[in-house]
């Protein structure tokens, strides 16, 4: 059958990521194209009700490997490369993330399939899948297709939408998966959160104070803490700062990171170039502090300031705390 598989990444308390379920139904549509079914894969012991519910976003099928842990990616690859033999799958998709892009390589590696990652679009053509992928700086684009299958496509991060439909629960199926020797060499220790960032939803939060490379070091970030803790908001950042490791991907908005809307965005040190501005141009309200006057983020704020974030940060949070009697 020319179906697809997609692996379903799910937190502790048994909620899908978003870019799974956007894999998901991503491969519902794809796969009508080329007269096959989207299946998922889930790990671990979720109950019949949670793996069923995939199909509202298209799956048919979900095949669920309880003894298989989440979170590593070698035993993965294990499930996903029984599952994709066992019922004649051509293509496995991946929603992007960095399990993903690990399962995905590691099952290439395991199937001796052809692969191509960083994915934006993937279209049906004869009844086979042809990958759509930016390259120089996302300037141009180059189409992938596949001289054999099975085949893997590992798409960006959030580059489908996870379309919920009417769909009826998924037929959920349990494998048994013999793990690879070599699969059990790491063990997963501990699943929580990840310090900074970890557990906070910057994409649930009313109020964003958007840190840039303006603050000149992690030291600095501080003075933004301060900012969105009177504000009773949340700390998000650009990928300059995450990049840089001052503070956790989980914070990261942009085109590579996550997309928010909230009341007011408040940039600090923040150049605003187009791939930061697309994760926040549907705040309610952008307010720019900048020192350079023709930074891009001027050109679409509600207000500008121009001038140093060192000075006007902390003023701001003194004069935020002084009217609120703190
Ligand atoms: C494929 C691709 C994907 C990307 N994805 C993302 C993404 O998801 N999110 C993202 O953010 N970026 C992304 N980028 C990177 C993006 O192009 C920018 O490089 C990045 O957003 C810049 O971050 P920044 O504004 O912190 O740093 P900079 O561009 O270096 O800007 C720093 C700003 O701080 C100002 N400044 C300096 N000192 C002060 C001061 N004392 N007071 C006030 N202002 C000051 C400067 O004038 C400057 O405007 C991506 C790039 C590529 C190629």
């Amino acid at each position: 059958m020319a179906g697809i598989l997609v692996y379903a990444l799910h937190s502790d308390e048994n909620e899908f990521n978003a870019n799974s379920l956007g894999a998901i139904s991503e491969a519902a549509k794809l796969a009508g194209e080329i007269g096959g079914e989207a299946a998922a894969i889930v790990v671990g012991d979720v109950d019949d009700a949670t793996c069923a519910s995939l199909g509202g976003y298209g799956a048919s099928k979900v095949y669920r490997a309880k003894s298989v842990p989440e979170g590593l990616a070698q035993p993965i690859v294990d499930a996903m490369a029984k599952v994709i033999a066992d019922n004649d799958i051509s293509y496995a998709l991946f929603g992007g993330g960095l399990l993903g892009f690990e399962i995905g390589a590691g099952l290439t590696a395991r199937l001796g399939a052809g692969v191509t990652m960083e994915v934006t679009a993937v279209r049906a053509d004869g009844g086979k899948l042809v990958a759509e992928r930016p390259v120089l700086q996302d300037s141009a684009i180059v189409d992938v297709g596949y001289v054999s299958e099975p085949a893997v496509i590992i798409g960006r991060l959030n580059a489908f939408d996870a379309v919920e439909g009417e769909g009826s629960d998924a037929e959920v199926v349990d494998v048994e998966v013999e793990l690879s020797d070599f699969s059990s060499g790491a063990t997963m220790v501990k699943r929580g959160e990840s310090g900074e960032g970890g557990g906070v939803d910057i994409t649930d939060a009313d109020i964003l104070v958007g840190s840039g490379r303006g603050f000149g070091g992690e030291e600095n970030l501080a003075i933004a803490r301060e900012l969105a803790e009177s504000l009773g908001g949340e700390v998000a950042a650009t990928r300059a700062i995450v990049d840089a490791g001052w503070i956790p991907y989980a914070t990261q908005i942009g085109q590579t990171g996550k997309t928010v809307a909230p009341k007011l965005y408040l940039a600090a040190g923040v150049s605003g170039a187009i791939q930061h501005k697309v994760g926040m141009q549907n705040s309610e309200n952008i307010v720019a502090i900048n020192k350079d006057s023709n930074a891009p983020i001027f050109e679409y704020c509600d207000l500008g300031i121009v001038g140093d974030l060192h000075k006007i940060l902390p003023k701001l949070t003194e004069a935020i705390k002084a009217k609120k009697g703190q």
